[in-house]
């Protein structure tokens, strides 16, 4: 059985939960978008394992419910593992192979997501995939193509949206041009991919965080197995040309990426009254963070950079994996249609408890 425990039908936490072979496996225990929503998880008692997809706060934030579901070993990759608090009891999974979870087989692959992220491919039934969130089009963090499945449980979050990287580029070059600019970013995420485009466009100006350059200089090391094979000279490169923001000046990557904390919160509080730097956010707005209040009023900008599938990316995964049956995760119900009509034949739906 798969149970959609939270983020399928609306924008939240993700957290699903299997039961097979005698065992129950939760799949990623996240927190938010908004801070503060956590799944709901009072009722389901003691489980086997937690098994999460990468390190983003919507899929691993809710760690501190472990104690309700009776502290259960946590399944991740070592990267993902290294960032964890303290006191997690951690076993490791490939970033691409075959191991097992509490001998049930398990393959996974590379999300093209983020450090450490990985898509993980469980030996149940005809085959369940569960895609975590991922990416085909990164230039820089490298997708492995799932093998076939009966059920894929997948990243819909942009629905039917399906402009391609480039147009992403073409809308924020403009901004680039003109200067000085402030990008909000996840470090560990979408802020070293944009990064890597700025100065494949030529520009060294970048100014960073110390999230950003930790991130980066990760890359070039321990998290460098997530990366694209053609751009580690490029990362090295973009690690070394990055200097510390000290104003308004260049193009200057910070985190976090809503405003609600690090060194993009002090920023905001420096500029937000005035007319510079431009401020442009590239990924998902929550209501009521300093970002979307930013946003409403006219001082900042929003500009989509895709880092989850477009529609002929799931529609795609869904042709490849021979996929009989899909749940698209991470998106609003309204699109269930749109989604049905693209991935038909195969049955699509957001509803409760299936049987896998
Ligand atoms: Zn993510």
């Amino acid at each position: 059985m798969l149970h959609l425990i939270s983020g399928v039908g609306a924008k939240g936490p993700a957290c699903f939960l299997i039961e097979a072979a005698g065992k129950r496996l939760m799949l990623d225990l996240g927190e938010g978008p908004p801070p503060g929503l956590f799944p709901k998880v009072d009722d389901i008692g003691p489980i086997d394992a937690l098994v999460l997809s990468h390190g983003h706060r919507d899929h691993v934030g809710g760690l501190a419910l472990l104690p309700k579901l009776g502290n259960p070993p946590v399944y991740a990759t070592e990267i993902v593992l290294r960032a964890l608090p303290d006191g997690i009891a951690g076993r490791p999974l490939p970033v691409r192979g075959r191991g097992d979870v509490l001998g049930i087989a398990v393959e996974t692959g590379r999300n093209g997501h983020a450090p450490g992220g990985i898509w993980l491919h469980f030996a149940i039934g005809g085959g369940l995939l569960y895609t975590g969130d991922f990416s085909a089009e990164s230039m820089l963090y490298a997708y492995d193509a799932p093998p076939p499945a009966s059920t894929a449980l997948m990243d819909c979050s942009y629905g039917n949206y399906d402009a391609p990287l480039a147009e992403c580029w073409n809308k924020l070059a403009p901004f680039v041009e003109r200067g000085p600019l402030l990008l909000p970013v996840p470090a560990n995420g979408r802020g070293p991919e944009i990064a890597l485009a700025l100065l494949r466009h030529g520009r060294t100006d970048i100014f960073v965080d110390d999230a950003m350059q930790k991130a980066l200089l990760e890359l070039c090391d321990g998290a460098g197995v997530s990366l694209r094979g053609n751009v580690g000279a490029d990362v090295r490169r973009l690690a070394a040309t990055v200097k510390p923001i000290d104003g308004a000046r260049g193009i200057m990557l910070a985190g976090s990426a809503d405003g609600t904390s690090g060194a993009t919160a002090r920023l905001f509080g420096e500029w937000q009254n005035k007319s510079e730097p431009a401020i442009v956010f590239t990924g998902y707005v929550n209501p009521t963070t300093p970002a979307d209040l930013l946003i409403k009023s006219g001082r900042a900008q929003f500009m989509r950079w895709n880092v989850h599938p477009r529609l002929s990316d799931t529609v795609a995964l869904v042709r490849t994996t021979q996929a009989k049956t899909v749940i698209p995760a991470f998106c609003d119900r309204s699109q269930l249609a749109a989604l049905a009509a693209a991935f038909a034949p195969a049955r699509v739906t957001m509803d409760g408890d299936l049987a896998i």
